[in-house]
């Protein structure tokens, strides 16, 4: 789906197996902007290369034109397919240094963050060519500009992206909008981090990973709701005597009980999102 002049939509679906009986319909979103060149935000789950290179060659573009691969963070459902078109393109990678030896590293990623169906989402490490910072520039071509932010939270180094060209914002997985699974690494973090990102002026589209593209006014609703629903689950969270926090997959369970989201939400994936209030 074409969003603007020079970019482009790829809304890729998949499942995840949460139980040996429970399967839960999934899509996650990568983004084409084309310019000079091609670059990529996110190449979605293992096998999405087919996906990516078909609509790139239905827009007239070649996919050898693929220059760069910026990751918004090194979860399978991002880099998933980033091995066999960085191995078909040469195309460089760029990711931000706290998820480096998650992305370099897939195995690591998995011992450390054992999701339901790792091996399914991630067709391997990728070689990682450029570490990004919080408000690089990057210069694409053609005056396109495209500028880091580090939002921190769902994962310690998640960055957003800004293409300044055309005032768009690509958020990745740090804005959680009410009703969402809560995966996050640190809360507090997942907070400042949305705060940070709704001080970005004139904001035209809001593009997430796992949530349809937001435009004018909406987005401002869009960082108010998510604020909101994360404030939320920390005070359901503190609602639970430190005493009766002992197990993630507990207080995970009761704060998806107090919020009144669907059980299903209390899954493996989730569980560990709560391990930092054991802290
Ligand atoms: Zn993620």
């Amino acid at each position: 789906m074409k969003i603007t002049q020079n970019i482009h939509a790829l809304r890729i679906p998949f499942k995840i197996n949460i139980s040996p009986t429970q399967t839960s319909e999934r899509f996650v979103y990568s983004y084409i902007i084309t310019g000079e060149k091609i670059s990529l935000i996110d190449t979605g789950v293992a096998g999405s290369k087919k996906i990516i290179f078909d609509y790139i060659a239905n827009i007239g573009k070649k996919p050898q034109d693929i220059e760069n691969i910026f990751l918004t963070h090194s979860h399978p459902d991002h880099i998933g397919s980033a091995k066999s078109i960085q191995e078909e393109t040469g195309c460089k990678i760029h990711i931000h240094g706290d998820e480096k030896s998650w992305a370099q590293d897939v195995e690591l990623q998995y011992k450390e963050r054992p999701v339901p169906g790792f091996h399914n989402f991630v067709e391997g490490s990728v070689k990682i060519d450029n570490i990004l910072n919080d408000n690089d520039e990057i210069n694409l071509g053609n005056g396109i500009i495209l500028k880091v932010c580090h939002t921190p939270g769902h994962s310690k180094g998640s960055v957003s992206y800004f293409l300044k060209q055309d005032n768009v914002l690509f958020c990745g997985d740090a804005v959680l909008s009410s009703g969402q699974m809560p995966v996050f690494e640190d809360l507090q973090e997942c907070i400042l981090s949305v705060k940070k990102l709704a001080n970005f002026k004139n904001v035209k589209f809001l593009l997430s990973s796992w949530d349809k593209s937001y435009e004018g006014n909406m987005i401002g609703m869009i960082f108010e709701d998510s604020i909101e629903y994360l404030s939320k689950i920390k005070k359901a969270v503190e609602n639970i005597p430190i005493s009766e926090r002992k197990e993630p997959s507990e207080i995970c369970r009761k704060v998806i009980a107090a919020l009144n989201l669907p059980p299903i939400m209390a899954n493996p994936v989730t569980f560990m999102s709560f391990k930092s209030f054991l802290k």
